[in-house]
């Protein structure tokens, strides 16, 4: 491993908190479980800490088999990696099904604690430093959401609290149950790219700037769709070649024919597509972060090479392509 040194990755602050996040973080959603490479797992964690990436996102159900992705991230702390704890961000979730029966799934104390227990064993974390509801759940009344997030706090398990898949309207009554119990929930994390806006219009964007909360942005590159991937045809190692997600069913002729417009634009101005794709969706400063997935550290290297600094015709040619 070279030297620790943080280079040139920027640094945001999480909203109004202290919490500062490289605006590139590294998520172990897909390409992090047993059934992949455990060579390559290593190979891309420590290729992330050397680039600058301090912050890895995971959740209790990250596999296959759910579960696996926590194991294997504790495997490489232990194999070395654990010495930088201090200068890692390691954040996880519960909130969809994780095991069967009535307290694996949704937002009840019973199940978020029980799961972070479990998350922590199984990463050999002691604490975690965000840990997040991963999903908003209309069967559990928030309230009681809210004070298993702030127990979990307080009992030294988690540094921070954070929600994901909230609208503004169910962040807003989060923040105001959490502020009462001084809980600090510093980040919202929805999903955001070129290909997919809802946050600018489900109140997401705007009600995180408003609170002060930090908005981290998952599948800023659309699973793949927004990088060269899929420009000449559907490789067998990529998320679609695997039929993962329903990502095949994306890679339409006329999904490809608007990649391609969008990669002449990104070439114009002197980067990859996704590059672009992921310098588009943190050019709003009130992005904190974007989360990217990588199956490879080639792709992780070159996706640390921003430029946010689009002109006005470069924005409206991007939303021109209409994808
Ligand atoms: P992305 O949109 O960044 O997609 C990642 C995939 O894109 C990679 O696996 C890879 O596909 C491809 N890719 C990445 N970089 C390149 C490149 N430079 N060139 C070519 N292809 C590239 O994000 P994800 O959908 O993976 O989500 C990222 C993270 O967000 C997750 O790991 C997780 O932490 C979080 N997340 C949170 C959710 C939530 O509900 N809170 C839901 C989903 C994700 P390939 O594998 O085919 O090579």
């Amino acid at each position: 491993m070279e030297k620790y040194i943080y280079k040139d990755l920027e640094f945001r602050f999480s909203g109004k908190s202290g919490l500062k996040l490289p605006i590139v973080s590294l998520g172990l959603w897909n390409n992090f479980s047993f059934e992949d490479s455990y060579n390559n797992i290593k190979d891309m964690l420590y290729t992330a800490v050397d680039l600058g990436i301090t912050h890895f996102d995971i959740a209790n159900n990250y596999g296959p088999p759910p579960g696996s992705a926590e194991t294997n991230f504790g495997h490489v702390l232990n194999d070395g990696l654990g010495a930088y704890r201090d200068q890692m961000i390691v954040s996880s979730k519960a909130g969809y099904t994780m095991w069967e029966g009535p307290y694996g799934d949704g937002g009840s104390r019973k199940y978020l604690i029980s799961s972070i227990d479990q998350s922590l064993k199984r990463t050999s974390l002691e604490y975690f430093d965000i840990f997040y509801h991963h999903r908003f759940d209309t069967n559990t009344p928030m309230e009681e959401t809210a004070l298993a997030l702030d127990q979990i706090v307080k009992s030294g398990k988690a540094l921070y609290v954070g929600v994901s898949n909230y609208n503004g309207e169910q962040l807003n009554k989060m923040h105001a149950l959490l502020s009462e119990l001084k809980t600090p929930f510093v980040i919202s994390q929805p999903s955001y790219s070129i290909a997919n806006r809802h946050i600018e219009e489900n109140g997401a964007l705007s009600e995180a700037k408003k609170l002060g909360l930090g908005t981290i942005v998952f599948s800023p590159l659309a699973q793949g769709l927004l990088t060269s991937r899929y420009l000449k045809n559907i490789p067998k190692d990529s998320r679609a070649g695997k039929k993962r997600w329903g990502m095949h069913n994306k890679v339409t002729p006329e999904a490809i024919a608007k990649i391609k417009k969008l990669n002449q634009i990104a070439s114009d101005r002197g980067q990859t597509l996704a590059q672009m794709a992921l310098s588009w969706a943190v050019k709003d400063e009130s992005v904190t972060s974007v989360l990217i997935g990588a199956s490879s550290s080639k792709q992780i290297k070159e996706n640390i090479k921003l430029n946010t600094g689009f002109t006005k015709d470069e924005l409206n040619a991007i939303d021109e392509v209409g994808i």
